[in-house]
């Protein structure tokens, strides 16, 4: 088990081989697609630089964000390579995303006015990805609305305005295989893929896929997928199975310093509302995190927790900055680490379990892993990798 340092209260350690080697299964069961690596939200709370980089070292070709902000950090930050992002609001910016060489969702005429509008600003031809509404009613554009939207952009690349790269779309249902809505969505992103290209559109492109299309959803795939958190080990949905039986692997893992460990008596109250009374005599474990921490409150009582070499369950509220677990009177040394999820290998409980406890979805437990959380990169390096094909060492 992996010591904890005497003054780390709490750590998330980033294991970036295990992102690397979930890259590299994604690409095999997408085998004729590429790779776009979605980092949003600072790579779903793993840290989106290092996370980009990671997956392009394992084959990514692009890297997905959804602000056009988070965008441009990875470009400041020396991510190369193709970087495309879709949560465009009016005004921009535009004209940063040009000149950076973003690739650029757009949804509607109005953002392909302002677009078009900065490309003549700078002289340059914009990158643009129109995004269809094939039946997820959120962004995008709706099929009547298509053949305009496509016209305009089809002037403004004769114009030298625009470059369409990309013709996309996003589902609403692939985390529930075989949902009617998917076989919809696949028919309508055809049929306006293919209106497009009748129009001149020669996207490079074409890509609706995200994590649990891309695990179970063949015909999907086209010329890229775009998986976010399978990427960092974590099953998309209880339906789709659980990393293990995705062969992901989970990149972190949230780990704390046993802050202090007590004797009480019976029928002793724990934390805020008294939810919970101790059943007889026994041992409190205070764990340093709380939901300032990203720890849900609502797994109050249910959030599970590997520490003196068992899953224990948070006693009563989880807080702000801490929450308990009842030791049972086992006594543990204070420092003593307390996992509470990871990959599974040391017996800790994974992401999906503290989702399951929340009532949430796995995603919504990493991604809110707060900053006060020191980030700890793993494995940087690629080099002492096996080759693809070669056989696997023992996992650490
Ligand atoms: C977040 C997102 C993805 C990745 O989704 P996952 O389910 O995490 O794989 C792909 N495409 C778009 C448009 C997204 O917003």
């Amino acid at each position: 088990m992996t010591q904890t340092t005497p003054h780390t209260r709490a750590r998330a350690e980033i294991d970036l081989a295990a992102l690397r080697a979930n890259v590299r299964a994604l690409r095999a069961r997408a085998p004729r697609a590429g790779l776009m690596a979605v980092v949003k939200a600072d790579g779903y709370g793993h840290g989106a630089v290092p996370c980009a980089r990671a997956a392009i070292a394992a084959g990514a070709e692009w890297i997905g964000t959804a602000t056009p902000d988070e965008a441009l950090a990875l470009r400041a930050a020396g991510v190369p390579g193709r970087i495309m992002c879709w949560l465009w609001t009016p005004g921009g910016p535009w004209r940063e995303g040009i000149e950076a060489g973003l690739d650029m969702s757009v949804s509607g005429l109005w953002a392909l006015d302002e677009v078009v509008a900065a490309a003549r600003a700078t002289g340059r031809t914009a990158r643009i990805q129109l995004k269809a509404d094939t039946g997820l009613g959120r962004n995008g554009c709706q099929p009547a609305d298509w053949a305009a939207l496509v016209a305009a952009a089809r002037a403004a690349e004769a114009e030298g305005a625009v470059r369409i790269t990309g013709l996309w779309s996003h589902f609403a249902c692939a985390d529930e295989p075989g949902h009617p809505s998917i076989a919809h969505q696949l028919t309508a992103f055809r049929e306006m893929v293919a209106h497009a290209e009748k129009e001149g559109a020669d996207p490079e492109v074409r890509h609706i896929a995200n994590s649990p299309a891309t695990l179970t959803l063949p015909e999907a795939h086209f010329d890229l997928v775009r998986p976010g958190i399978a990427m960092y080990g974590v099953s998309p949905s209880p339906e789709i199975g659980t990393h293990q039986e995705l062969g992901l692997r989970p990149v972190m893992t949230l780990a704390a310093s046993v802050a202090l460990v007590k004797r009480v008596p019976e029928g002793h109250g724990v934390s805020y509302g008294h939810h919970y009374t101790t059943p007889g005599a026994t041992t409190l474990g205070l764990i340093p995190v709380g939901y300032a921490d990203g720890v849900p409150r609502h797994a109050s009582g249910r959030g599970p927790v590997l520490v003196g070499g068992r899953v224990r369950t948070a006693a009563g509220r989880i807080a702000m900055d801490q929450f308990v677990v009842d030791l049972g009177g086992q006594e543990i040394p204070e420092g003593s680490e307390a996992v509470l999820f990871g990959p599974g290998t040391r017996g800790e409980p994974s992401a999906e379990d503290w989702a399951r406890a929340a009532g949430t979805i796995a995603y919504e437990i990493v991604t809110r892993i707060g900053t006060r959380v020191p980030r700890v990169l793993l494995h940087e390096e690629p080099e002492r990798e096996p080759l693809p094909g070669a056989v696997p060492t023992a996992r650490p």
